[in-house]
């Protein structure tokens, strides 16, 4: 078993399931009933995951998965035009004095 995918939106890996599973190949997700073990296992980490169960679909599965996924451009660091420290991207006021990303 071989985990292709984990997300915080359970609806997510349910569309991603459907995906895979639309082009026979055979997956299995875990924590699917993840709140319901609330009080054994913080919350937090419990994500659901999905797994593709035979390693000859894995390639293809990677493939699917990345066709569907919208792609992301990671966020560029910034400089605080107020204090002038460097700030992260995926940040979007300066941690130090507040300042918003212009
Ligand atoms: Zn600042």
């Amino acid at each position: 078993m071989i985990k292709v995918f984990e997300n915080f939106d359970f609806s997510r890996v349910g569309q991603m399931q459907s995906l895979l599973e639309s082009h026979d190949i055979k997956t299995f997700i875990k924590n699917q009933y993840g709140s319901s073990v609330m009080g054994e296992v913080p919350f937090v980490e419990v994500v659901p995951e999905l797994y593709v169960l035979a390693e000859k679909d894995l390639a293809r599965a990677k493939q699917l998965l990345q066709l569907d996924l919208p792609v992301e451009e990671p966020d560029e660091d910034w400089v605080c035009a107020e204090c002038g420290v460097d700030i992260e991207g995926t940040f979007e006021r300066c941690w130090k004095c507040g300042t918003g990303r212009e």
